[in-house]
């Protein structure tokens, strides 16, 4: 198969492992920098442009679309679609995933376990925003964070209250949420591809901090979860429309709760935690999967 890498950088790590993947099954793969696409939006003739090329015969494209380019990268997801290319991850399941209030009216709609959120527009509400969720301790995320940057725990009310009213100062979207204490600092990342659960490593959040990415010094290690997890991993994967994901939750005392689903999961962590080869593993789903046409939504909506 000829299989695309929408990726900005072929030497990341979870980039070279899928080239090395699909190398080592006989494909033939390109990392194209999605930045560098250019497209013609013609009448029934899409199609994409690199450096002075068209871009064709893709049989599947591998998106790894960073959050900080989601509107142009998915839109270079998009028009693969509509040129009938599978996407692992199709692009509307990408933009869902990377709105976290968007993600979580979709996860709670089909009762999937979540912290308490609350999310409200006018300063009017702080206050029964704050009651709403419990009270403090509170964490308040922004809506498009990512790697931990971006989300808060204030432990009183009247922290609360100052970071709220700071974000708003910024004209920031952001949620107030249930602070889950009895996770100790640690979440699970599961792994998921296809309808699986093929990976999941625990991260410790370092000493005197509670968010456990890796990239604020967490460190990781295998874990082995529970039937509960692991249907939760895999339906929250499925309502958002997602191949691959990274499923992030939190060990509540109501249960496993999702914090976030992620369309871009690394592969390092997690391929290091659990000695897993997670790439192979998705290029094996793309070879069961990629059909010319199979597309759910070919690019609509
Ligand atoms: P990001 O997209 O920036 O990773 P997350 O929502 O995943 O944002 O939060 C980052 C980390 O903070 C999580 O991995 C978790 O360790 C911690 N965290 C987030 N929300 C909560 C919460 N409501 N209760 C306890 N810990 C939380
Ligand atoms: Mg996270």
């Amino acid at each position: 198969m000829k299989i695309g890498i929408l990726s900005r950088n072929r030497r990341l790590y979870s980039t070279s492992q899928l080239i090395v993947a699909a190398e080592k099954r006989g494909h033939d793969v390109r990392v194209i920098n999605p930045l560098r696409c250019y497209m013609n939006i013609a009448a029934f003739k899409p199609s994409i442009h690199y450096d002075g090329k068209t871009l064709t015969d893709f049989d599947a494209i591998i998106p790894r679309v960073g959050a900080s380019i989601t509107f142009y990268g998915t839109a270079v997801v998009r028009q693969f679609e509509m040129m009938g290319v599978y996407s692992l991850n199709e692009s509307v399941a990408i933009s869902r995933s990377r709105d976290k209030l968007r993600s979580m009216q979709l996860l709670s709609r089909q009762g999937i376990g979540l912290p308490v959120t609350g999310f409200a527009n006018s300063p009017a509400d702080t206050e029964d925003l704050l009651d709403l969720v419990g009270g403090a301790p509170v964490v308040v995320k922004l809506l498009e964070g990512t790697q931990g940057k971006g989300v808060v725990l204030a432990e009183t009310r009247k922290a609360a209250e100052s970071v709220v009213e700071a974000f708003r100062g910024l004209d920031a979207n952001f949620l107030v949420q249930e602070f889950v204490k009895e996770a100790g600092g640690a979440d699970i990342r599961c792994l998921v591809v296809g309808s699986k659960v093929v990976a999941a490593m625990k991260r410790q959040a370092q000493e005197g901090e509670f968010r456990s990415n890796l990239h604020r010094g967490g460190s990781a290690k295998l874990i082995k979860i529970t039937p509960e997890e692991r249907s939760t991993a895999t339906r929250a994967a499925k309502i958002m429309g997602l191949n691959v994901a990274g499923v992030d939750l939190l060990r509540s005392n109501h249960g496993p709760v999702v914090l976030e689903v992620n369309s871009s999961p690394g592969l390092e962590g997690i391929e290091e935690a659990t000695g897993k080869d997670v790439a192979g593993m998705i290029i094996e789903h793309i070879e069961k999967h990629a059909k010319s046409g199979r597309t759910g939504t070919r690019g609509k909506g």
